[in-house]
Order: C-alpha cells, then sequence, then structure tokens
C-alpha cells in the first residue's frame, strides 16, 4: 500500500509515525495522532493536539501501529510541551486505576494533571534592585523610602519592595523609568531539602526495633506492605519518620498521605523540627501558585517529601521510593464523588507498580488491613505501649437509662461530676458530639410536621447562631422560619436532639466560669482557624473544648485529662456494613486523646447501649477481641473482606426515568449461582441535590471479577441521557 504523502507529511523510513494520545476528558479510550518529523516524541510526552475545533492538551499513551482512522485522515500533533513526561509508573497506574474503578481513563489522567498552568514554563518572576549608578532625579520623601529599602541590593518584586518602602506601586515604577531601579530575573524557589541525617529523638528500645524493620523494607527497595499497629501515643510518627530519612538518604521521594483534617501544623512542625525543613504539602486549600509549583517540584525530583490528603496518591512522581499511609482505617481516604476509589488502596496498587514499600499506619487498623494481615499479604510491626509515662485512658460506660441527664440536657450526672472534678483540678475536657448546628431535627408542637430539605430525603438542621435551617446533604439553607410551613402555627416550632451549639448552652449554664470554646466546620472555617484554635487549647486558654470529628484526629493537648462522648450509639444505627468499626475506630480516636502526658487520662461513655460488643470493646479496651469479632460475622455473611462488593447507583430529576432504567437493569442482572444482586431499591437517600436515587447491590466471592460482571452487565442497559449510573467499588457509603 503506497505511503501517502502530505505537504506536512510524516514519513518515517518511508512510514507514518502514528501515536495514542490520552485526553483528561471522560471519554473510553485513546486517540491517534500523527508525529510530524520535527517533533520529537516520546510515551509519556505532554502534547499538544487538535481535538474537535479546539486544541487540548494529553499525554502520548503509546505507540501505535494502525488504528482504525485511515492514515489520511490523521490529525497531526500540534506541539510537544516544555516538560517532563509522565513517567511510565504513573501512566500505568492511571490505567489500573481505571481499570479497577472502571472509570474512563482520562478522568483518572485528569487526577494526575490537575494543574494545567503547570504544564507552561512559569512567568519568569522580575525584580527590581538599585542600578549601579543612580542618576540624578527629583527625590521625593517616597523615592527615598524606596532607595533606603532597596539599598542592601536584594532584588525584590514590585509590591514586595513597596510594600516594603510603605508606598504605592506607582513610586517604584517611577524609579524604574528614571533608571534608579533596574529589573532582573528572580529565580522560582527551590524546595528545602529535608535532611535525613538531622539528630532525632532518642527512640526506646521497642521503637528502635520497629524502625529498624521499616528502614530494612526500606533499604530492600521491593514491595511490600508493612501495617505499623499501634496505640495512639506509641510514637508511630517518630518511628516512620526514620523509614522517611533511609528514603531520603537513597535520594528518592517520599509520599506521606494524610486524612486531610490530620493535616495539622502540628505534624508539620514535628517534620520540620525531625528533618530541618518543611516537607511540601498537597491538599484542597492551596492556592494556585502553591499547586503549580509542588506539581512541578514533584514531577522535576525537587520536592522530596510530599504530605498530603489522598489526591496526592496521583501526582507524577519522578522517583518515589516510599508511601506512607497515617490513618489508614480513616473513611475520608474513600472519595465518593467523580471517581470512586480508596487511596488506601490504590496506595497499594500503586506501591506494587513502582516496586516500593508501603506502610499503613494506625491505632485501629481497618478490618481489611487486620485481614491482610492475618492472610500474609502484609507484615505487622506492633508498638504495644504509649511513650514515656502515659498510661491509657480509663474508659468509663455511662448508661443513661439508668443516669440520664435531666429533659432537654445531655450531660449525665456522672459526666457533669467529671467535669466538675477537672475543672477544680485546673485540668481540660473535651466533650465530642459529631453533629453540627443546634438540634438535628425541628418539628412543629402544633401539626407535627418536621421541617425537611426539599431536595433531599433528609432533615433539616438548626443552626441557631446563624438563624438558619441547613441540609447537611445539599447545603441548601434556609431563614429560621416564624411559623410552620405546614399549619402556619405560630411559635410551634420546637427543636429535637443535641447539636454542638445546644451542648455549648448547656455547659455555659452549668460551668459559667469555664473558657470554653466549640471546634466544628461551622465555627471555625479554614486549616489556619483551626490551627489557631488548637494552640489556643494546647496553651490551655480553653478548659471546655467542644467539638464534632476534627477534634478527634491526632491532637496532642498536655493537659487534657477527661473526654466526655456525648452519644455513643450515634453511628451505630442504619445498615451501614462498616458502622460498627467506624463507631469503634473513631471513639477510641476521641479517646485517645485524654493523657498523653504524666497526668492520667478518663473518658466517659454516655451509651443507652452499653452491652453493645463495640461499647464493652471499648470499655475494657479489647480491641483485637472486637475485630475477631466483626471478622467473623463479616466471614460469615461473605461480606467485605470476605467478598467483593460493589454498587450500582442510579439518579436523575424524573423519577419515572429512573424507576425503569433501573428495571431494565434489574431484569440483565447477572445471574449466578455464588453472585447476589440485591435491589434496585430506593436509596436511604431517596432524593438528593433534586436526583432520585435507587442503588443496586452486587455481592461476589472474591474469586469472581467484579469489573467483569459489572461491565458485561452494563453493556446490556441503555440509559437515557438524562439518567446517571454511578459505579462504586468496594462502597463504604450505602447512602
Ligand atoms: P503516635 O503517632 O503513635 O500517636 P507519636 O509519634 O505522635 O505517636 O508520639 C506521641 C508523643 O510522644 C509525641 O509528642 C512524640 O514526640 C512523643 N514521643 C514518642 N516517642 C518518643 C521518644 N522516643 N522520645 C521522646 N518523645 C517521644
Ligand atoms: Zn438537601
Amino acid at each position: 500500500m503506497p505511503v501517502p504523502h502530505t505537504t506536512n507529511g510524516a514519513a518515517i523510513n518511508g512510514e507514518l509515525r502514528r501515536v495514542q494520545v490520552l485526553l483528561p476528558l471522560p471519554l473510553p479510550g485513546v486517540f491517534d495522532y500523527r508525529v510530524p518529523p520535527e517533533l520529537e516524541i516520546q510515551p509519556g510526552a505532554f502534547v499538544s493536539v487538535p481535538f474537535g475545533r479546539r486544541e487540548a492538551i494529553g499525554v502520548v499513551w503509546s505507540e501505535s501501529n494502525a488504528g482504525e482512522v485511515p492514515d489520511s485522515r490523521l490529525k497531526a500533533v500540534t506541539d510537544r510541551l516544555e516538560v517532563s513526561a509522565l513517567p511510565e509508573s504513573t501512566r500505568r497506574f492511571v490505567d489500573w486505576v481505571a481499570r479497577y474503578t472502571m472509570a474512563p481513563p482520562g478522568s483518572v489522567l485528569r487526577m494526575a494533571m490537575s494543574v494545567t498552568d503547570a504544564l507552561f514554563p512559569a512567568k519568569p518572576r522580575m525584580a527590581y534592585r538599585l542600578a549601579g549608578n543612580v542618576p540624578d532625579i527629583r527625590m521625593t520623601p517616597a523615592r527615598k523610602r524606596v532607595i533606603a529599602a532597596a539599598a542592601d541590593g536584594f532584588p525584590r518584586p514590585t509590591v514586595e519592595l513597596a510594600r516594603e518602602a510603605g508606598v504605592g506601586v506607582g513610586v517604584v515604577t517611577g524609579l524604574a523609568q528614571a533608571g534608579v531601579l533596574e529589573q532582573v530575573e528572580m529565580a522560582a524557589p527551590r524546595p528545602l531539602k529535608p535532611d535525613p541525617s538531622a539528630p532525632s529523638l532518642a527512640l526506646t528500645g521497642e521503637q528502635r526495633d520497629a524502625a529498624n524493620r521499616l528502614v530494612r523494607s526500606a533499604a530492600d527497595r521491593g514491595f511490600a506492605v508493612t501495617v505499623l499497629d499501634g496505640v495512639t501515643g506509641a510514637g508511630k510518627t517518630e518511628v516512620y519518620f526514620e523509614a522517611i530519612a533511609e528514603t531520603l538518604r537513597q535520594g528518592r521521594q517520599v509520599l506521606v498521605l494524610l486524612p486531610e483534617i490530620a493535616l495539622t501544623a502540628y505534624w508539620l512542625e514535628r517534620f520540620t523540627d525531625r528533618f530541618q525543613a518543611p516537607p511540601q504539602q498537597w491538599h484542597s486549600e492551596l492556592t494556585q501558585t502553591q499547586r503549580r509549583r509542588t506539581w512541578r517540584a514533584v514531577t522535576d525530583g525537587t520536592a522530596a517529601v510530599v504530605v498530603g490528603a489522598r489526591s496526592a496518591l496521583f501526582l507524577p512522581y519522578r522517583d518515589l521510593g516510599l508511601i506512607i499511609v497515617d490513618e489508614e482505617h480513616d473513611g475520608s481516604f474513600k472519595q465518593e464523588d467523580g471517581i470512586a476509589y480508596h487511596a488506601r488502596d490504590m496506595a497499594v496498587a500503586r506501591g506494587s507498580i513502582e516496586k516500593i514499600p508501603v506502610v499503613l499506619v494506625s491505632a485501629t487498623p481497618s478490618l481489611e488491613t487486620v485481614v491482610n494481615v492475618e492472610e500474609g499479604r502484609y507484615r505487622l510491626i506492633h508498638l504495644p505501649s504509649r511513650h514515656g509515662a502515659a498510661g491509657l485512658p480509663e474508659v468509663t460506660v455511662v448508661d443513661l437509662r439508668r443516669d440520664a441527664p435531666p429533659r432537654q440536657r445531655w450531660l449525665s450526672p456522672p459526666l457533669q461530676d467529671a467535669l466538675r472534678n477537672t475543672m477544680e483540678a485546673g485540668e481540660q475536657a473535651l466533650l465530642f458530639l459529631n453533629r453540627r448546628g443546634y438540634a438535628p431535627l425541628t418539628l412543629c408542637r402544633a401539626c407535627g410536621h418536621r421541617m425537611e430539605c426539599p431536595n433531599c430525603t433528609a432533615w433539616l438542621v438548626e443552626h441557631r447562631l446563624a438563624r438558619r435551617l441547613e441540609c447537611h446533604h445539599c447545603g441548601y439553607s434556609a431563614g429560621y422560619p416564624e411559623h410552620c410551613s405546614e399549619c402556619g402555627a405560630e411559635d410551634s416550632l420546637v427543636a429535637c436532639g443535641p447539636g454542638v451549639e445546644r451542648l455549648a448552652e448547656e455547659v455555659h449554664a452549668l460551668f459559667p466560669a469555664a473558657r470554653m470554646a466549640s471546634l466544628t466546620s461551622d465555627t471555625v472555617r479554614g486549616p489556619a482557624a483551626v490551627e489557631e484554635m488548637i494552640c489556643r487549647m494546647r496553651r490551655h486558654e480553653i478548659d471546655i473544648l467542644i467539638g464534632t470529628q476534627i477534634v478527634a484526629k491526632g491532637h496532642h493537648f498536655p493537659m487534657l485529662t477527661l473526654v466526655g462522648v456525648i452519644d455513643a450509639d450515634l453511628g451505630l444505627t442504619g445498615g451501614d456494613l462498616r458502622a460498627a468499626e467506624r463507631t469503634y475506630q473513631l471513639l477510641h480516636q476521641v479517646a485517645g486523646r485524654a493523657g498523653r502526658e504524666a497526668k492520667p487520662g478518663r473518658v466517659l461513655l454516655q451509651t443507652y447501649n452499653p452491652g453493645h460488643p463495640v461499647i464493652t470493646a471499648l470499655a475494657e479496651g479489647a480491641r483485637d477481641r472486637f475485630i475477631e469479632e466483626e471478622a467473623e460475622q463479616r466471614r460469615a455473611g461473605g461480606w467485605p473482606p470476605f467478598g467483593r462488593l460493589a454498587a450500582l447507583i442510579v439518579s436523575g430529576p424524573d423519577e419515572a426515568a429512573v424507576d425503569a432504567a433501573a428495571q431494565r437493569l434489574a431484569r440483565a442482572a447477572p445471574r449466578f449461582a455464588e453472585v447476589r444482586v440485591l435491589g434496585p431499591a430506593p436509596a436511604p437517600l431517596a432524593r438528593l441535590r433534586g436526583r432520585h436515587r435507587r442503588r443496586f447491590l452486587l455481592k461476589a466471592p472474591r474469586s469472581v471479577s467484579i469489573q467483569r460482571l459489572l461491565s458485561e452487565w452494563l453493556t446490556k442497559v441503555r440509559a437515557p441521557s438524562s439518567v446517571r449510573i454511578q459505579i462504586d467499588i468496594d462502597p463504604y457509603s450505602f447512602l
């Protein structure tokens, strides 16, 4: 066959060179392009290509021999971008995640190239410094101040120089025009290098053994997953710092994944103390400039340690040598929106692709992880005791059926006593209630109507400080009504149940002299504000801290000796597979805030179910027994981690269309003896953000490829464009 020749044709040895380009778009596959001979392009290169009527940026995924598009109709790659290629391991990881989660590979790629800006050379940062010989000009006080500020000879950006001199930007540019200042290009700041040989704490024998094993695993450079299991305060962080040091000595990069709210200044401070330089951060609060810099530093290898929330896993590391997943059991590692993935599981996959060690760290490892240890896939390192004098806090169960608080009050007599003793001793207390706002339900005394969200199957939550009713699912918010929207009665609305605002009211009434603060996403917005409050607590400027789960994580308050859990039963209801496990982990973590230094800690759990396995396990410190019982139940039912689970969520604005699609799916459902399809059932959140929702749950033995089953199933059914079918492999939310 003759090779077609176009005027700008690309014939290499008489043949056209084709490549497949993956675009960061939710499309099924790659696209073929022709490579003009003048472009030097390798797999992984970032390229600009014509796509439809516009130019798109994508990544060369592979060479291609021949595609469906005939040579003559093939469009050419427009250009190659001046940025390091996407490493092969990152490309393989993108493919792997796409296959596992059944998401379009382009959507996964988008997570890896989330900062489009970073693909282009940075605009040079211009700065001013004093010119060699100062010409004779009219002097003003403002001009003199600028010259004085610049006298040290260091170049400064315009705005900075103006700010330092206390003048307007115009004065600086005026001096530049007059030739007093000259412009120079400033080099982009490079990240400081963490120093692995900086002095570390003297580890205890137990910690040293654990650290040595981790260091050996890091030195071996192969894929291996190690679980670092130890009570809160055992020194797990200090121990994994040693593995980080070893990886830094090898000159390779380290990724530390933390749940977003655990990424505190305290952690960063400790890291910086240990390594004499801060790590690079990656989370949702960064500015565009910070993202751009970090992305580039990750891909060119100058970022030695990245600490971040789950999305940091998708960055294009040049030479990753170690992944640490701290608080590996934490539910926030599971992303529900968009591509549903679990960052802990994907971290293990990335480790296997990169052939590097992965360390999972927790005081309450997930059942998935425990079973992986039992079955020999993961290694276990155990740190049984708290560092130094600190013992584990004593946990007391308060049976609310016997020791009930007064009506419309939430602090039982024993908890009130404990608070009083703590205040008298000059120590601190933490009250935990995982409910924002004033009250979770508002109803009309006259007609019994419950205030519901117009978009969701959910009650509206009263926020008394803001005088509003809010939906915690969709963000709907309305002013607090004067009268019942159903019967019109006035002054008939009553608050039911407690939220943190209401609890604060009660605490203030009981302890008017105590310095009290509440820490929730309503009262304290943004990481800097959270940090500020944590610091106030650490400096003992607060006596009683009331909070939602934000307070549970990783904080270290030396004078905190009492933790009160207002409603230990809160997470136990509902048909969630992991309700018990999750409640255990959360309450264990909250309890672990008490008595972290010399003073012993106490924990009071208020419950109506003192006999519940979660409560008795917490009270008796019988973590392993709890895990065993939980494992037994899941094994018997074939639930994860002993079986596989996937969810399909069918949703759309039109209920009839959603039901029709769900029925078609039901008729086409796979029928195999060992596979069970549950549903379609209205989701517990049958309406969310105005969309009607139906759920299927697919349950299969571990030997079955649930992805294969799903894709065969889904190809049989066509849904109208108004209906969306979301796939959630290994679901954690059943709402
Ligand atoms: P974990 O991560 O297991 O909760 P951390 O590493 O945060 O434990 O340690 C708890 C506290 O004990 C921290 O303040 C830490 O600095 C301190 N600590 C741990 N090990 C040592 C040690 N060997 N020497 C001095 N302080 C230590
Ligand atoms: Zn809503």
